[in-house]
């Protein structure tokens, strides 16, 4: 189960209110993108799901439960950080089990999950290494693969990819859009790509200022962009 509903969400920093209210629902499978110009608010919006930011006004909903004030670890979500965030000194093995071992699973039930998520993401011959011995590419995928073994509602990816070269990023497109065919799990995906969010989403939000322009499936929002932002932002022609 993952569907996540905002409700009257508001964020503010000091006196500026980043996300005027807002009011969003994520339906068990989804795959959703947030799009949008750079300091619209998408890492924001992404960060007050996971519970890394606290709202400032308004309630956040997991499988229709008030979710508001539970602590990020509890709310069933995992996010997917950057390549970057991998422990450079612990293998792809540890790395990828590392919340197993955090939250005290027994060691041969992780290490088959290890295996499992290792399987799903062509890892299998890499589990010895250590992140610097790997592809970016190969970086990403366990970076993708320390959530998966938590087996969250929702993965959450803020800008994944931007870090990899271009031809690279195409190819993971497609292998988190084919891990999103064979989990059928719910994901938020934030880019301000617009290719990603037209080859991936089932359902787009384009932000603009913290605020929702429009919600739609890729082609609606070609067919029918509601104004010329979102037009122009995801190349229309309108
Ligand atoms: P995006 O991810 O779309 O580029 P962000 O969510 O990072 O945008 O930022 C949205 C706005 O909130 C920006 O104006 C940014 O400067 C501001 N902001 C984000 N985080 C903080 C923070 N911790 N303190 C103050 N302002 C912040
Ligand atoms: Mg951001």
């Amino acid at each position: 189960m993952g569907h996540i509903a905002l409700k009257k969400v508001t964020k503010s920093f000091g006196t500026t209110q980043v996300i005027p209210p807002l009011d969003l629902e994520i339906n068990d499978g989804e795959f959703v993108v947030f799009v949008g110009p750079s300091g619209c608010g998408k890492s924001t919006l992404l960060r007050l799901i996971a519970g890394l930011e606290d709202v400032s006004g308004g309630a956040i909903e997991i499988n229709g439960h008030d979710a508001t004030h539970i602590p990020p670890a509890k709310r069933g979500l995992a996010m997917v950080f950057q390549s970057y965030a991998l422990y450079p000194h612990m293998s792809v093995r540890k790395n990828i089990g590392f919340p197993l071992k955090m939250a005290g699973l027994d060691k041969a039930v992780a290490d088959k999950k290890v295996a499992d998520a290792a399987a799903v993401l062509n890892l299998t011959d890499y589990l010895d290494r250590r992140p610097g011995q790997l592809s970016g590419g190969q970086r990403q995928r366990v970076a993708i693969g320390r959530a998966i073994v938590r087996e969250p509602d929702a993965f959450l990816f803020d800008e994944p990819l931007s870090n990899l070269d271009a031809a690279l990023r195409v190819n993971m497109r497609l292998e988190i859009s084919e891990l999103h065919n064979s989990l059928k799990t719910t994901m938020i995906y934030v880019t301000h790509d617009q290719v990603e969010a037209m080859t991936m989403a089932d359902k787009i939000v384009v932000l603009r200022a913290g605020h929702i322009e429009q919600v739609g499936s890729p082609l609606e929002l070609y067919r029918a962009p509601a104004n010329l932002f979102v037009a122009s932002f995801i190349g229309s022609p309108k």
